[in-house]
Parts: structure tokens; sequence; C-alpha cells
């Protein structure tokens, strides 16, 4: 019996091994000319010149071919990059048979000495280090001068306060080196690790292939995981599974795009973008230039840097003035008086409408012109208010969910995380964002934004169109309670400032979830409910066609959220004054922690403040 179980394990490992052996390097490109190149996925020849000026992905069918790091790193850097790389000397730690002269004939076939190297420099004018790792070295596999580059990458890092890249490339763990290979996966993890304790920034990119120990160690701790297009990207590789499982794969397994699906990759970005996106996303990591530098060494930890760039940027922009914004009157940017006047004590009456009629609407009405599928969407109330919109994905843990959208942004010059709730504009892009219903795989997306936004000293924008959380099956097997509970908790202790505006709909809970705000805002016809007007009365009076009584009675208006203390303005639907506000609200320096500003409203304390 146990004969057999060690023989059968004895096969696996075999087949493994032929696997494994089997996915070594195949060449980029299978036949080559002078002048053409044949491309392996489509068939079709080209002219080497077109593949050079495609980065080397296939002109016909722009496929992502596998690149050398140096290839890479001229792609990528600007001009004057310098490698920081420790010379290689060769390690043997099992003293592995035939190792040597493999390791041998790599460096000489592929002209490279190892298969990481890393170089410090700029993209586009700004500073980091930049590692690439080499396809045509052993696969790009992990073993100990791969795991001494990365941590001492990190370490420079640290020394110069840089943000680090790295687009990873490899089979995973070299099993030449075994055991000592294997340890490289925590050593680089723990490196990441540190660097983002520091508050530095880490992005990691996967190219193809990205498997095994490298896919479970630093490549998939990025702050931000971008990928080349139908990437190979997983643990176990895809023959592996298929043959323990016995099983046929379905189609895209294991591809970049089913890695966005699952919530594991923010963006994919084609070769021909990268460069420009990582410069976009250095850019929105930089330190404002007045002094406000993060730590100088890897001990100290997010939340002093967090507090002290925030007191810092207190000192010098002396911005106490502009604190008192909610009477404040924008004359100097000819914001409309109208938005202003809409917080005041006649507040009770109802807010001042953009286009005063003679009749104001009824609740009901209200109701109905929040749900309006007409209505502007958060999506394009975002483009109004932001420029630079980098879009991130996934919660890290089972998807990514269309419902909650989530990203970068700058408002005002300023870098912010905008979170926003997407219902869809026609039918199709309705069924596909769930009608803006988030699941929980949206909500725990939005806590990992705010998280990321915390850890870099980023306000936080949330806008609010959802009828509320999706009630499903797959819903609550995943948590949906669960979900939006971690998130209130999660709210109520952040270090940066959280602002939301509420444009349409706020359903509940699933309003709630990502609304918990220092301020809030609400459109003049908005509405927020703890559930529908048309669920209120069959709940409470068994007759769902009694919503419109329902909605008199539920008090859902802006106005009465006003009165309630539940949000701090109202602005015009065609949202004038709204981004001078936010703007505004940017300029206080650390309003989520400044109990002596009577401008600034503790998170919580909406009710104490203005209903007692
Ligand atoms: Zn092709």
């Amino acid at each position: 019996m146990i004969q057999n179980s060690f023989g059968r394990r004895r096969m696996q490992l075999l087949r493994m091994d032929q696997l494994t052996r089997r996915r070594q390097p195949t060449p980029a490109r299978e036949v080559e000319t002078d002048l053409f190149t044949h491309c392996q996925a489509c068939g079709k020849s080209s002219a080497k010149k077109q593949w050079q000026e495609g980065l080397e992905c296939c002109p016909s069918c722009g496929r992502h071919t596998r690149i050398s790091a140096a290839l890479r790193i001229s792609q990528i850097m600007d001009e004057g990059a310098v490698s920081i790389d420790q010379a290689a000397e060769f390690v043997d730690p099992l003293t592995f048979p035939g190792y040597e002269e493999k390791w041998l004939a790599a460096a000489e076939n592929s002209g490279a000495d190892e298969a990481i190297h890393f170089v410090r420099g700029s993209i586009e004018g700004s500073p980091v280090i930049f590692g690439a790792m080499d396809p045509q070295f052993l696969m790009g596999s992990m073993g100990k001068i791969v795991g001494d580059r990365v941590v001492s990458a990190f370490d420079k890092a640290a020394e110069y306060n840089l943000p680090v890249v790295i687009v990873a490339c490899s089979g995973g763990a070299r099993m030449q080196e075994g055991i000592i290979s294997l340890m490289q996966m925590r050593r680089t993890a723990e490196a990441v690790t540190r660097h983002r304790q520091a508050g530095r920034l880490f992005v990691s990119v996967l190219s193809d292939p990205t498997t095994g120990g490298v896919t479970a160690s630093f490549a998939m701790l990025g702050d931000i995981i971008l990928a080349e297009p139908d990437a190979l990207i997983g643990f176990a590789g895809p023959r592996v599974i298929k043959e323990t499982i016995q099983c046929d794969l379905p189609v895209g397994f294991q591809s970049a795009e089913f890695q966005v699906r699952h919530g594991f990759v923010d963006r994919i970005v084609e070769r021909r973008n990268l460069r420009s996106e990582l410069a976009q996303i250095l850019r929105l990591h930089e330190k404002q230039p007045e002094g406000r530098q993060g730590p100088a060494s890897a001990e100290d930890s997010a939340v002093n840097f967090v507090a002290e760039s925030a007191s810092m940027n207190f000192a010098e922009t002396g911005a106490t003035e502009i604190v008192a914004i909610p009477d404040a009157n924008f004359s100097d940017d000819g914001a409309s008086d109208l938005s202003v006047s809409a917080i005041s004590d006649s507040a009770a009456e109802g807010p001042v409408l953009a286009e005063e009629t003679d009749r104001k609407p009824t609740p009901y009405e209200r109701v109905m012109l929040a749900r309006d599928p007409k209505r502007k969407k958060p999506a394009a109330i975002l483009q109004e208010l932001c420029t630079d919109i980098v879009e991130l994905k996934g919660d890290r843990c089972y998807g990514d969910d269309p419902a909650l959208r989530g990203g970068l942004a700058r408002l005002n010059g300023k870098p912010i995380t905008y979170i926003y709730i997407e219902k869809g504009s026609n039918l199709n892009s309705q069924i596909y964002h769930n009608f803006g219903m988030p699941e929980p795989e949206g909500y725990r997306k939005a806590a990992r934004l705010m998280k990321q936004a915390e850890r870099f000293n980023r306000p936080i924008l949330t806008i609010i169109d959802t009828p509320g959380a999706y009630p499903g099956v797959g819903a609550e097997e995943r948590g949906q309670g669960e979900a939006i509970a971690s998130n209130l908790s999660l709210m109520s202790c952040l270090s940066v400032p959280l602002i939301s505006v509420i444009t349409g709909e706020a359903g509940s809970g699933g309003a709630l979830a990502i609304a918990c705000s220092d301020r809030l805002y609400m459109l003049e016809n908005a509405v927020y409910t703890i559930l529908s007007p048309e669920g209120f009365a069959t709940i409470l009076w068994k007759d769902g066609k009694r919503a419109e009584e329902a909605a008199e009675v539920m008090k859902l208006t802006a106005a009465d959220m006003l009165e309630y203390g539940v949000c701090d303005r109202v602005f015009p639907d065609d949202l004038s004054g709204l981004k001078e506000q936010l703007a505004a609200d940017l300029d206080i320096p650390d309003f989520a922690a400044d109990p002596e500003n009577p401008a600034i409203v503790r998170r919580g304390e909406y009710e104490l403040r203005k209903s007692l």
C-alpha cells in the first residue's frame, strides 16, 4: 500500500518533470529568415522591421512574444539607466548534476548573466528602480541569485526612497537549486512587504508566462498589478493541472484576462502603452514637491508616513482659512451662489432647485428622478470632476465586480482614489454592471482601494448611485453582510479624508458600504433610503402599490438628509459648485484627524452634530 502510493507519487513527479521540461523556452519566433519573422500564433510572416517597431508584438495578430530583460529595459526606461546588479557568481547548493553546464550554456545563449536584471533610472522622468526577468535564461526561473537581486533592489529602493517596478516572466522556482530556491519566495515576499510598510510603491507587471514560485511570491504582491494581453499567469502550469485532474481546461484558462475577471490583476496593458502607463502611475504616486518626503528608513511604518506628511502639508499650506467650507462663497472661481445657498437654515423646506418651478417635486417624484435611466451617471460625473483616470480592478480574492469601479485620478491636480457604482447605460451594459448592485467582491475591491489610498496618503472620493447591494445566492455565500460590515469598520478608522457624493439612488447598506465619509454631499434629486419605497410599503403595509405614500413618510430626499445631519450640502443636479467644493475640501490638510477644527466632522458623529 505504502509502496504503491510512493510509486504513484514518483510517477507523478516524473510526469511533472517531463512536463516542466517540455515547458522549457520555446523560441519566441518559430522561423526566421534574414528579413521576415513567422508568427507562431497566426502563422503569418512579417518584416523584422515591423516586429521591431511593434516592440516584438506580431504585426498581424498582436501576439506579445517573450523578450529579453535587456530589450525590456530598453523599451521602458529613459536613457541613462544604470545597472544595480551584483555580478552573478554561480551557486550550486545541491551540487546538482549538469547544473553548472546548463547555467553556463544559458548565459552563453541568452547573453544575460542571470534570469533577472535591475536598473536605477527613470521612466518619462519619474525616478524608479526597474527590474525585468529574462525568459531566455533558464525560463526566468528563480534561484538564489534572482532572490538576492530582488532583495537588493528593494534595499536600494529604501536607500534612495524610490518606487519599484518589476516585469515578471518566469516558469517559477529553479528546480536545480531545490529548497534554496523555495526559500527565495519567502525572502522576496518579505522584501516587498518591508517596502510596502514603508509607504513606497511597488508595481508588478506580469508577462507571458508568470507561473509557480514567482507568481506565488513577489509578482502577486504589487500595489498595482498590470499584465500583458493573453499572458499565461498562474501557480500550477496548465499542463500539470490538466494531467492531474484529467480534464480539458476551459478556453482562456489562466490568461491575463482570466486573472482580471477573477480579481487578481488591475489592468491589461498592451506593450506599446506600457511605458506611458507606468509613467502615469509613477507620477500619480509622486510625493508633493514641497518637502513631503517619505520615511528615510524601511523601519518607519506607513502610519507614521501618513501622519508626518499630512502635518507637514498643514504647516506649508496654512489652509485653515478655506477650511470653513460649507458656507464659503466661491466668488473667485465663479461658482454659482445657487449651490452655496443650497445649504442653509431653511434647508428643511427643500434644496434650491437648479430650475425653480412653481411646484417642487414630491418625494416619490424625486425617487423617480433619481432612478431616471437618462440621469447623469457617476462615470460621467467622475469624468467632469477628474483627470488622469486610471481604473484598477479586482478584490485580490475572488473576482472583479463590474458594478463597483475604482482607481486613481487627479482632482484639481491632486491624486485621489475614486470609487463609484456603475449602473450601465443600455440594456447590455446594465446587465454587465448588474444594474449597479454590487456583490461582496465589489465591496472588497473598495476596501482594498481604500487601504491603498491610506498607504499613499491619498484622499478618497466615492460617487454613489445604487438601488442597493445585490440580493443573490452567491452574494450571500460569499458574505455580503460581512463585506459591508468590514467596510463600515474600515471607514471608521481611515486616516485619509473620505468624501461621498450621492448622485442618484443610495439604497441602504449597499450604499452606506462606501459612504461612511467625512463629508456627504447629495444632488438635489438624489435620495437616500433604508430600502426602496416599494419594499417599505410591502413590509409595513403588505402593499407594494403604496410606494408613493411610503416615500412621503420615509423622509428620503436630500433636504431631509440635510435636516437629519446625514448630508452636509446639496448641489444642483447640473453639479454646479461641486467641483469647487471638492477642491476646497482636498485643501484641508488633514480633516479626518483634527478635532479642533470646527469645519471638520468626525466620521460617525453626524447625528450628534446636527440632530441634537
Ligand atoms: Zn501573429
